[in-house]
């Protein structure tokens, strides 16, 4: 049973959706005004981590992730860059839907704001017509905060806290707190018609009508980076519990911790924002992945080489052992019978199975799984590559399939090895030559294979009567 921490209630619960066996799920996507960075990765993984996992325990998982293509960032940028504030929203928005799907983070739908200008404002009348909401008479919309008993339970704040929010229209809000729903156009700003006048949508509002159209009025799972919960979340619960009138219109509210450089907030006055195409091109996609889950979901993660670089060898330890237990089954003649201690190990792979399952039931345990992960590899290093028995690798191979349908690093874990059949021949010779120089005690000549076979990428791993090959990169 999977237990998952509600930021709403502040404690950790068993996972039940609204209907028996699907998942709808609403996370806040981008702002597409500048290249996606490895801050925004780490969210969009940890949710896809944990609509691999729910999805694996057998639901429908219905995953929506918007754009925000028109925002005030937006249109400060075109200004900046004297561009179409269209043209800059499509391109880091294609930016970014590229760099997603090379992470494997794989989103149902990616609805844009500038699609559901309509459903907005119909949203936002309703909103007016129950008195949620009023016009102001600059023809901007506010929603008044006071009609919503609720407010604030969120994010454990009281209305002092947060008594000036979007100070620059203070001078026309009822109360210091209310938010905007529509902003009337500022002279060469974009703008729709309205029944209030030309304007635009605010930014909380898109995410209460987009997520309502694409999953009805209740949603199990609203995620998004902790910076969220003030006052992004808060103001769309408001927002949509107020027009649909019931509540709990989300069931589990789920926040992504924070990413740090080096202990240090990642921000453009430091210099130090990471692009993600930078961190993918020097890591790769399944790298990054392992990393964003070598901390738990709502802890800080910090970014350090050598935490990448562990993560590197684990990885290439997972793919290689993938690769040799797929060649052992085209090339071997494996024995079908369990021995004890064949049966032993195979009882020792399905406890580490658990293990892995277990640690992911508790509010998504990814580093204690990674722990299993770890040992789990390293029995197929030390027990199944040296033993010739059908059963173990299967088991193994079985067992990484479906660990890596929730972790998303493998390629297509039963695909056989990107590397050809004649590539694989070549290397099986010049391994069969090297055996023969150590056969007649010509070692140098045999290190010299081994050395210059890793200066192209191919390691050799030296067993008592055999060479098994593995890649390097
Ligand atoms: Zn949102």
């Amino acid at each position: 049973m999977l237990k998952i921490y509600n930021t709403l209630t502040k404690k950790i619960e068993e996972f039940t959706p609204f209907e028996n066996n699907i998942v709808r799920a609403y996370f806040c996507g981008p702002t597409p005004y500048d290249h996606t960075h490895i801050g925004h990765a780490r969210s969009y993984i940890a949710f896809d981590f944990l609509k691999r996992y729910i999805s694996s325990l057998g639901y429908h998982f219905i995953h929506v992730q918007n754009v925000t293509d028109i925002d005030d960032k937006i249109i400060r940028r075109s200004y900046e860059e004297k561009r179409d504030w269209r043209e800059i929203a499509d391109y880091y928005t294609r930016e970014y839907i590229d760099l997603m799907n090379q992470l494997g983070v794989k989103i149902d739908f990616h609805p844009k704001v500038t699609d559901h200008i309509k459903d907005i404002i119909d949203f936002i009348q309703v909103l007016i017509d129950k008195g949620h909401a009023y016009v102001a008479p600059s023809g901007s919309v506010y929603f008044d905060v006071t009609t919503y008993k609720d407010y604030g339970r969120l994010s454990g704040r009281s209305l002092q806290e947060q008594w000036r929010q979007e100070e620059e229209f203070l001078s026309e809000k009822k109360n210091p707190f209310d938010f905007a729903l529509w902003k009337a156009a500022k002279p060469g700003e974009p703008y729709w018609d309205s029944p209030w006048g030309k304007g635009r949508p605010g930014w909380h509002i898109e995410c209460s009508v987009m997520s309502s159209k694409y999953l009805g009025s209740k949603i199990d799972i609203h995620g998004g980076g902790q910076d969220l919960i003030f006052p992004h979340h808060e103001n769309e619960r408001a927002q949509s519990e107020s027009y649909f009138g019931t509540s709990p219109w989300v069931k589990y509210w789920v926040h992504i911790g924070y990413l740090t450089i080096s202990g240090e907030k990642m921000s453009k006055s430091l210099g130090n924002i990471i692009p993600l195409k930078e961190a993918i091109s020097k890591w790769s996609a399944p790298v990054l992945r392992l990393w964003i889950f070598s901390a738990h979901y709502r802890k800080p993660i910090d970014y350090k080489e050598e935490s990448l670089e562990q993560m590197s060898v684990l990885y290439k330890r997972l793919r290689n052992a993938h690769e040799i237990l797929i060649r052992m089954i085209r090339e071997k003649p494996l024995e079908h019978n369990l021995s004890e201690r064949e049966l032993e190990i195979w009882s020792r792979l399905d406890d580490l199975w658990s293990r892995f399952k277990n640690a992911l039931d508790e509010d998504l345990n990814t580093p204690e799984a990674l722990a299993h992960l770890n040992k789990f590899i390293s029995i197929i290093y030390s027990e199944i590559i040296s033993r010739e028995s059908t059963g173990l690798v299967f088991k193994a191979l079985n067992i990484i399939d479906r660990m890596n349908q929730i972790l998303g690093i493998l390629p297509e874990t039963l695909a056989p090895p990107k590397t050809s059949e004649d590539f694989e021949d070549m290397i099986k010779l010049i391994i069969e030559v090297r055996k023969r120089l150590r056969q007649k005690k010509m070692y140098d000549e045999a290190d010299w294979i081994r050395n210059e076979l890793l200066k192209r990428g191919i390691r050799l791993m030296d067993s008592k009567d055999e060479t098994i090959w593995v890649r390097e990169k």
